[in-house]
């Protein structure tokens, strides 16, 4: 089974950056409930989503004020826990980062390294691009991040 997850949020100045399971220093950091991690975010709804297990909303949203500023290796570890409780296997995860900072390409195989491991080692791949100054991307005004998972039945 195959999912998809989608997640931005707005940049908000004086907040850490967290992105893809790294703190960023030097960069502005994402507003949001949790730790505002756009990208680990889509993962998991990606990973919800491929298992039929509703979304971020259903087990982190606000009505769970437990999740509140949690980080987001944490919410991929309780993520692949319910999945694999449901009966899954993580194939692969997809993630993709769209917007002009940071740059991803620093730090990716650091980033991969942190997601796979929240994951139990799971395949993770880890892809951005800017949008040539067009759109709230563009305008750095925030930044959005996609997912695609794969989970076979265990
Ligand atoms: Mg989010």
């Amino acid at each position: 089974m195959v999912g998809l997850g989608v997640d931005v949020h707005p940049f908000e100045a004086g907040r850490t950056l967290y992105l893809a399971g790294l703190e960023w220093p030097g960069e502005t950091g994402l507003a949001g409930h949790s730790d505002g991690d756009a990208a680990a975010h889509a993962a998991c709804d990606a990973l919800l989503s491929a298992a039929g297990l509703g979304d971020l909303g259903t087990h982190f949203g606000t009505s769970r004020p437990q999740w509140a500023g949690a980080p987001g290796t944490a919410l991929l570890r309780e993520t692949a826990r319910l999945v694999a409780e449901a009966g899954w296997a993580i194939g692969n995860v997809a993630v993709y980062v769209i917007g002009n900072r940071p740059k991803i390409g620093t730090r990716r195989a650091e980033a991969v390294a942190v997601l796979s491991e929240a994951l139990a080692g799971a395949p993770v791949s880890l892809s951005a691009t800017t949008t040539d100054g067009l759109g709230l991307t563009g305008r750095g005004e925030g930044i959005t991040a996609m997912a695609t998972a794969l989970v076979v039945r265990r």
